[in-house]
């Protein structure tokens, strides 16, 4: 490619980002790092009344975090600034006047009520609807009377006859018959810009070469690609990938997991799993025994050209797998500064808790859990007994484990024998239990379910002799002795 390539990830801030947003921003952030280009991001939030500044923070956030940092927007500036369309408007407005003056655009006065009336009519006799132009050829006195009446026009797009073709980069060319567009609106009677406008005024003031997103907007395309002509400006070219739905088939939501980026930061996945997950959605690598992608090989290999025109169905089982394939290789001291982040908040630490003893603690727990959770929050849900000591005990694991005859005496001898144990490492805790357990002529087993029980509540988890060496002495032996105690009370 000669020119350089220039896109942009165009996201309305009316929520948090979106699992597919996520990937329209990652797909046009892999396009400019393959091609040397700029990853510009823009945002469109002339809806006043439903973009909000927390949600801007949320994209920026979420953008981050996932790692697909723009060269060009919010907080990073760029010679086409402003990136957000709200501060644009004069733009929006200069460039509707020239297709007015052109004659390409027209005032429109009918009031939302009369369209509503007229489409109800037309639709009733089961037609269609499509802007009737009404006002196309009213008169400059006409307009003037309108005027009067206290009627703010809004701009109306002429749309010429014919038919309106542009390339797509996934189907190749994708035709609309001109008969199916109405003459849409441009500039609302209050000022502000439709979408399609807008995004025109700015792809082409920011020269973005290639517009990748979501082939829900794909109907939008024809109407953008006439405002390109209408104006003489070069047209980008055009790839639009496929949505991202549930198992059912539906519109992602949270039924089948969540659909936010921010929930999967939250629960503790990694964010180069999540970017390795949304690559492979829609992208067809040619090497389907191939899954797990480092963001270098991503923007090595990835091409337009291999993405999938169907809908991707999103898969949590897979996602976790995936997710569960990245803890497993990162850093436990990182794994660690992740779980502090979440028991933060979720409440279960302060920052007075937050010592470097517990910091140690942490990536103990974590050297430990990590290749049996698939994302870091799952401890909370199913091995809070790292962080309470109110943990509760198994119902099923008091009955069958710890109201066995031997175990008060077994627990009474455990915590003597580990009391004075040095060093309080798994080792040497398996070392001495075992020859504690041959002294008295029972089994290992004998003693390991009740520890277990008694320092965790479950039947179930980690070894027992790394899980008590990860405890530490103090742990283990008050958690011994509450078991004791309640084994007292009965
Ligand atoms: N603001 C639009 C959206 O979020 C952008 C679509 C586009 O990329 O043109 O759907």
């Amino acid at each position: 490619m000669n020119e350089t390539v220039r896109v942009r990830f165009a996201p309305s801030p009316t929520g948090f980002l979106h699992l597919g947003g996520a990937r329209t921003a990652l797909f046009n952030w892999a396009f400019a790092r393959k091609y040397g280009g700029v990853f510009v991001l823009r945002i469109e939030d002339t809806d006043l009344a439903r973009s909000t500044e927390e949600s801007v923070q949320v994209i920026l956030e979420s953008l981050r975090w996932l790692g697909l940092l723009w060269d060009e927007g919010p907080e990073v500036g760029g010679p086409y600034g402003p990136y957000f369309q709200s501060q644009r408007l004069h733009l929006y407005r200069e460039y509707a006047e020239r297709l007015l003056e052109k004659g390409l655009a027209y005032e429109c006065f009918c009031t939302p009520e009369e369209l509503k009336e007229r489409k109800e009519r037309v639709i009733a006799q089961g037609k269609s609807w499509r802007y009737d132009r009404r006002c196309l050829h009213l008169s400059a006195r006409e307009r003037e009377a309108f005027r009067r009446e206290g009627r703010k026009p809004a701009l109306r797009f002429r749309i010429p006859e014919g038919t309106t073709t542009f390339v797509d980069m996934l189907r190749g060319d994708v035709t609309f018959d001109n008969s199916e567009l109405d003459d849409f609106v441009i500039l609302k009677s209050d000022g502000m810009p439709t979408y399609n406008f807008a995004c025109v005024v700015d792809d082409a003031l920011m020269r973005i070469t290639h517009v990748i997103r979501g082939d829900d907007h794909i109907s939008n395309t024809p109407r953008q690609v006439l405002l390109y002509e209408a104006f003489g400006f070069p047209c980008p070219q055009f790839a639009h990938i496929p949505m991202i739905l549930g198992k059912d088939r539906t519109r992602l939501s949270k039924r089948h997991g969540s659909p936010s980026v921010t929930y999967y930061r939250d629960m503790g996945y990694l964010p180069e799993a999540m970017v390795n997950y949304l690559a492979r959605l829609s992208w067809a690598t040619g090497e389907e025994e191939k899954e797990i992608f480092t963001r270098e090989e991503i923007i090595e290999r990835f091409s337009l050209e291999q993405v999938t025109k169907h809908a991707a169905i999103f898969d949590l089982d897979k996602l976790n797998w995936m997710n569960g394939v990245y803890l497993r290789a990162a850093d436990p001291e990182r794994l660690a500064e992740i779980l502090i982040d979440i028991l933060k908040r979720q409440g279960k630490v302060t920052e007075k808790d937050l010592t470097p003893e517990f910091f140690a603690y942490c990536r103990r727990v974590m050297a430990l859990m990590r290749d049996r959770i698939r994302y870091v929050a799952q401890i909370l849900e199913e091995a809070e007994y790292f962080f309470t000591e109110h943990y509760e005990y198994d119902p099923q694991a008091v009955e069958s484990v710890l109201f066995e005859e031997k175990v008060p005496e077994i627990l009474r001898t455990s915590y003597e024998l580990l009391k004075d144990l040095e060093p309080f490492d798994a080792q040497t805790i398996e070392k001495a239990i075992r020859a504690e357990a041959e002294r008295r002529g029972l089994k290992a087993a004998q003693f390991i379910h009740p520890l277990r029980v008694a320092v965790s509540g479950k039947k179930v988890g980690p070894g027992l002799f790394e899980l008590l060496e990860v405890l530490g002495k103090e742990r283990v032996l008050a958690r011994i002795a509450r078991t004791l105690g309640f084994l007292e009370r009965g």
